[in-house]
């Protein structure tokens, strides 16, 4: 084994972002290798990229599916483990020297955490953990002196454009937005939209939930959030723009006034490998803009009245404390009922709304209040659902 190869636990690997992982890493020619595969269920589609890629470790997190699924295809070298709490055991290896946080919702949230204790490197694509536990994960990063290298385009773009200049040079972070498929409807046409229609993303092709997340704007609002910890930057600092062709992935605007964006066409193996190989940047597998041939930018005002969620995202960077945690569960549980069939999309936000405004706000909460909290936004939720 090449000793400068970096050893890459996949987290979640079987998803939109694990998979375009497991490319980078693919074309990486031996300088990134994947040393832990994880995934909740497609069981057979783990075991297809674990013999692909040879893997010290597969986290099969659902224990019960788990132990009815046929493993004996899986290299001899590749050891099972069963169970999250097997992610946290992954996450602390000392052969492992990034995690590339793949997992959707606050399920990723405890091996990001056991990462930073053991001083990995956190290539970081679950904003969740951010918006759920921003303050308490970005303190634990500094205490441990771990980078946490945004992955989600629009931190990966505010990262590079902030290379430009010093913080104090900041003016404000400007997040882009395609708007999702339904920025021109009418209040009566959301109304009627269904799973099926919200799971049809213009621009990007990502798991259900962000591209629900997407649809409702809330993906916006956790992005926010998001930011405010990642960047250490007040709310009041970041404007969102909307941006149909998703090609400029975000700014940063400097005390000068100058602009700094960074750009390329929409895919998602760009952010990944520039967050894996960092500080390096290498020629890589991502599309590349095509120069010979013109094409158009638009921007337009977010307008928060036109998209509640934003102002949910907004109240809860500003809040901070227990808010982000909140929302945050409370999303995932309205998008489930959702995507169950249960909840209208035009529900979603609304819900979200209703859980926030009745919990009890902590202004300094422990993990284990946040923890607790987010069970409880789920259950207030599933009332919701039933009333
Ligand atoms: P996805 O649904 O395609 O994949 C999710 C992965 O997490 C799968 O491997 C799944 O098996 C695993 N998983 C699901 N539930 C789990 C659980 N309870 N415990 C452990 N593992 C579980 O999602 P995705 O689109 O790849 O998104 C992953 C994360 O990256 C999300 O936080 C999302 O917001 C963020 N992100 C995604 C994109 C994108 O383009 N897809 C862009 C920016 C940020
Ligand atoms: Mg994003």
């Amino acid at each position: 084994m090449n000793p400068s190869t970096k050893q890459v636990a996949v987290l979640g690997s079987t998803g939109s972002i694990g998979t375009s992982g497991l490319e980078v890493i693919e074309a990486s020619n031996g300088r990134l290798q994947a040393i832990a595969l994880s995934a909740h269920s497609q069981f057979d589609r783990l075991l297809a990229q674990a013999i692909h890629h040879r893997p010290r470790w597969v986290v099969a997190t659902d224990q019960e599916a788990a132990e009815r699924f046929d493993w004996s295809l899986l290299p001899g070298q590749t050891k099972l483990l069963v169970g999250p709490e097997a992610l946290v055991e992954v996450a602390s290896q000392a052969e492992v020297d990034i995690v590339l946080a793949a997992i959707v919702g606050s399920a990723g949230l405890a091996s990001t955490w056991a990462a930073i204790e053991h001083k990995k490197t956190i290539a970081l694509a679950n904003k969740e953990t951010l918006v759920a536990a921003g303050r308490l994960v970005t303190q634990l990063a500094q205490e441990h002196q771990v980078a946490i290298l945004p992955v989600d385009s629009e931190h990966s773009a505010i990262f590079q454009a902030l290379q430009a200049g010093s913080q104090s040079e900041v003016e404000r972070i400007i997040l882009t937005a395609s708007g999702g498929p339904f920025r021109e409807f009418s209040p009566q046409q959301l109304k009627q939209v269904t799973v099926a229609e919200a799971l049809e993303h213009p621009v990007w092709d990502m798991g259900p939930k962000i591209t629900v997340d997407s649809a409702t704007m809330m993906n916006k609002a956790l992005e926010i959030i998001e930011a405010r910890w990642l960047f250490d930057i007040e709310a009041e600092r970041i404007s969102v723009a909307i941006h149909p062709q998703s090609v400029v992935h975000s700014m940063v605007e400097f005390v000068d006034g100058s602009v700094v964006a960074q750009m390329s066409p929409p895919d998602m193996r760009l952010p990944i490998q520039y967050a894996l190989y960092y500080p390096e940047r290498v020629p890589g597998v991502a599309n590349r803009q095509d120069w010979s041939r013109g094409f158009s930018l638009e921007f337009q005002p977010a307008e928060v009245e036109r998209f509640p969620a934003l102002k949910l995202g907004y109240e809860c960077a500003r809040a901070g404390g227990s808010s982000g945690a909140v929302l945050n569960a409370a999303n995932e549980a309205a998008v489930g009922a959702f995507l169950a069939g249960e909840l209208h999309f035009t529900e979603i936000v609304p819900a979200c709304r209703g859980v926030l405004d009745t919990h009890s706000f902590i202004s300094d909460p422990t993990l284990d209040q946040l923890l607790e909290l987010d069970q409880w936004a789920r259950e207030e939720v599933s009332r919701w659902v039933c009333a």
